[in-house]
């Protein structure tokens, strides 16, 4: 294992030198997706970073236990404290059960993400499936003086746990902007101050979606479920916790408000957060008219695009650029982004082409190196990229003869590049398995109406040669068996 990985702490915002509490073993959490429709292209963001950043730490020898929950309850219309339950919303809108909801949209999460070759996490816990040790943390935060009950609820006293901490340490927000930033307190308002938050709300009696507690039937805050999942399979104090930079305030300020007031420790060593994504520009949201599903891109039907987008492309547009900086999506440079993914699949196929020489012209040990560090300061996929794209080029110019490969380089480059591409930056060169299925079953119907020529079924087989005609596929019977072209 090496110990060079550098990686940006949110807390310090600094690089630090990654050093896990117990190496080999590392703990990864990363804020999931609340299910109640489908997942748009800000969900790709952070999915596939962490994801990279998972396949990465693997790939170094780390024993990755990588946490990334499925929000089921508790994220609410407006803010984590008013407003309705977004997921029982619907369920009340649609006449079904919220689980029916909740698991209708994390199966068409999963797809998505299995398009985008995106690994499932270690654990995925359901935020409704830990309500048990949600309410216990909240028992214990009240304990140690850091919430108060009212009529029924429970809310994070964060004026009293700023006396002692910091709420705002990460964000680099203070509690007296806070709370002159926030509008008066209504005249319902049972906070004592508005920059409290839930950790437990007494539910009204139209919402579904309730459990008993010590304090009244309810359901949990949406800041309670991570600091309370976490804990539970990670540990009181665990390495890596990430999440889209919009999640560092409010909600994981106060997850470490939370813990911290529960336990006394520091949750977590190290902090990451991804930048957002525009689309033409413009920041994406569901007001704004632009928000785009993953499944618009895969099929093109929206407005906004020219057309459908191989999963793929979108994972490597996004690895294109480093996960710290902003990104915005457009048809051009999505466009562009697949042309440069077809240039890196192609080097797979030159490698099996060219003619190993006595010399080497390109330092193939310098290249490895290279593309460790990008990796190692603190996952710089765009650097990283770039460097594969030299290698392709010095691959082109051995094809051409203007350089020469030995046969030892030739070999390292296809374990280097079958490492980068495929193992760490996760991706699929989906055309080429597309014509592979192709080619299997094109030779199935070529066997099954072998068969029924032997049974002599020749509607069936003539049936078969026709129908796969007008679709463009020639058969043709010879001596050696029946070979096929496309018209
Ligand atoms: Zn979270």
């Amino acid at each position: 294992m090496d110990n060079h990985l550098k990686i940006f702490n949110s807390l310090s915002g600094k690089k630090e030198d990654f050093e896990p509490q117990a190496p080999p073993y590392v703990g990864m959490y990363v804020c999931g997706p609340t299910v109640y429709g489908d997942a748009h292209l800000g969900h790709a963001r952070p999915a596939i970073t962490f994801d990279t950043v998972f396949r990465y730490l693997k790939h170094t020898g780390y024993k990755v236990r990588y946490v990334s929950n499925i929000t089921d309850v508790g994220h609410l219309e407006h803010d984590a404290d008013e407003g309705e339950d977004k997921i029982a919303k619907k369920a009340r809108l649609e006449s079904l059960e919220p689980m029916e909801i909740a698991q209708y949209y994390t199966n068409r999460y999963h797809e998505d993400m299995r398009r985008l070759n995106v690994l499932r996490p270690s654990i995925e816990p359901h935020a409704s499936g830990h309500i048990m040790e949600q309410i216990k943390m909240a028992e214990e935060i009240l304990e140690n003086g850091f919430a108060y009950e009212i009529n029924g609820s429970v809310y994070f006293d964060v004026v009293k746990y700023n006396e002692k901490h910091d709420y705002g340490k990460l964000s680099g927000r203070k509690l007296e902007e806070m709370i002159s930033n926030t509008r008066e307190l209504s005249g319902q308002d049972e906070k004592r101050n508005p920059a409290d938050f839930a950790l437990w709300k007494k539910a009204e009696p139209v919402h579904i979606m309730r459990w008993e507690s010590p304090w009244s039937d309810g359901f949990p805050g949406w800041h309670l479920e991570c600091s309370a999942m976490g804990r539970k399979y990670l540990g009181e104090s665990f390495d890596i916790h990430g999440g889209g930079m919009d999640l560092k305030f409010p909600h994981h300020e106060s997850e470490i408000a939370q813990s911290v007031a529960a336990t006394g420790r520091e949750p977590v060593r190290y902090w990451m957060h991804n930048n957002m994504i525009t689309l033409n520009g413009q920041k994406m949201g569901k007001s704004l008219g632009n928000a785009v599903s993953l499944r618009q891109f895969y099929s093109g039907e929206h407005p906004l695009l020219e057309q459908a987008y191989d999963p793929i492309t979108i994972r490597f547009f996004i690895l294109q650029a480093h996960y710290r900086s902003t990104l915005d999506f457009s048809n051009e440079a999505l466009q562009a982004a697949d042309k440069g993914l077809r240039k890196l699949f192609a080097v797979f196929q030159t490698l099996e082409q060219i003619e190993a020489g006595d010399t080497s012209g390109f330092d193939v040990a310098g290249f490895e190196k290279k593309c460790y560090a990008a990796m190692d300061d603190d996952f710089n996929t765009p650097v990283l990229i770039a460097h594969l794209f030299d290698a392709v080029k010095a691959v082109n110019a051995a094809k051409d003869g203007h350089i020469s490969l030995s046969s030892t380089d030739i070999e390292n480059l296809k374990r280097l590049f079958n490492i980068f591409v495929f193992e760490i930056l996760g991706l699929v060169n989906t055309q080429e398995s597309k014509h592979e299925s192709f080619d299997k079953i094109i030779q199935l119907l070529i066997d099954i109406r072998q068969e029924a020529r032997k049974n002599k079924n020749f509607t069936l087989s003539d049936k078969i040669r026709d129908e796969l005609k007008a679709s463009g596929v020639i058969l043709k019977d010879g001596k050696e068996g029946t070979s096929w072209t496309l018209a």
